[in-house]
């Protein structure tokens, strides 16, 4: 019998297994790690309206950039970045993602004394305590570069991600480029970020998150990043063109896709008309992925089910969409072909008929 024909699994988007490439460490912070760090930190009087957007909730990119404000102010310490990093990665792991690139902007605190090496520290031990608990996830960490930052804390971040990417073992593997999109330039960030891609870091950097950045989005594109995050406005209806579209498909850059974070920051108006169906018509490399599965209030099963019935997408597909994200990841080869061997593993489990 054909996979097609067989019932869905109830829980077939939990079970199959999943690649996250596009995470932010603060945004993914449930709402049940927000508690606890809120009530380490009353004084604050910070509330669950302030760090999460509920289901059918919107809000502006600019108030979304806003929470992450607030967000900050609740992990200050060491601490607070190592409990995240350990929540965030068990909760990935128990929604079946079994390999994980974790992105976040290293960040020194005056008021606790927390260093960015010492933030990075944090996250590098969380995942290894993780890996020491025997989870079965597979979680590396990319460093972003904050565009607020501008070119000066940008040159740091890259001097302090190609020491980590020496003295971690695979762990750190690249860079991101991220944050308000209406704030810097991006000919600011080109010397930095291409002296990462030279010391053999990879590039997943937000582009084309907002209309109308033709000519920055054509520069960050000449620097051929490894992925893409978002490329909401490549096309010409939001001032992107053609022309981006076709250097885009012609060096088959991946695209990091993350829905539910394109609706409720409105950058997108509705699922139907995310950009989803036409990368996925043209079947350009495409990866399903949350942002910030806390601020957003969603999980990554949640965006599979969503674009499968969205853009009614069989089993098999959704099966390939997951599949074909392993391509796309930037630990080695021999990762790779570990991850397709446990999802052929772990295939056959997902498509048994439930008989009751
Ligand atoms: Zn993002």
């Amino acid at each position: 019998m054909e996979a097609e024909q067989q019932p869905w699994k109830p829980d077939f988007y939990m079970e199959l297994p999943k690649v996250e490439l596009h995470a932010h460490l603060n945004g993914s912070i449930s709402s049940n790690t927000m508690k606890k760090l809120m009530a380490k930190k009353p004084d604050l009087k910070v509330h669950g309206q302030m760090t999460m957007i509920d289901k059918g909730k919107k809000r502006t990119l600019e108030e979304c950039f806003q929470m992450f404000q607030i967000i900050h102010q609740l992990t200050t310490r060491p601490e607070d970045i190592l409990m995240v990093t350990k929540d965030v990665i068990k909760e990935f792991a128990e929604d079946g993602v079994k390999y994980l690139e974790l992105r976040s902007t290293p960040r020194g605190e005056n008021s606790t004394g927390m260093t960015k090496k010492a933030y990075v520290e944090s996250i590098l031990e969380g995942i290894k305590q993780c890996k020491q608990e025997n989870l079965d996830i597979d979680v590396r960490y990319l460093m972003a570069i904050d565009r607020r930052g501008g070119p000066t804390v940008a040159k740091e971040t890259v001097k302090l991600a190609k020491e980590f990417f020496l003295s971690t073992e695979d762990t750190v593997l690249g860079l991101d480029l991220s944050g308000d999109p209406t704030l810097g330039q991006a000919k600011d960030f080109l010397e930095p970020l291409l002296d990462a891609k030279k010391a053999g870091l990879k590039l997943a950097l937000h582009l084309a998150e907002i209309p109308n950045k033709k000519k920055e989005t054509q520069m960050l594109l000449d620097l051929l990043p490894d992925r893409i995050g978002h490329g909401t406005f490549l096309n010409s209806s939001g001032g992107g063109s053609l022309d981006l579209i076709d250097f885009v498909r012609q060096h088959q850059i991946p695209l990091e896709l993350c829905l539910t974070s394109n609706i409720k920051s409105q950058t997108v108006p509705s699922y139907d008309k995310h950009h989803f169906r036409f990368w996925y018509s043209i079947a350009h490399p495409s990866v399903i992925c949350t942002d910030d599965k806390g601020v957003f209030s969603t999980y990554l099963s949640q965006e599979y089910q969503l674009a499968a019935e969205t853009f009614n997408l069989t089993q098999s597909q959704v099966w390939d969409l997951s599949y074909e994200s392993i391509n796309y990841i930037f630990a080695s080869d021999n990762t790779r072909s570990e991850l397709r061997k446990r999802w052929n593993h772990l295939k056959p489990g997902l498509y048994e008929v439930n008989h009751f």
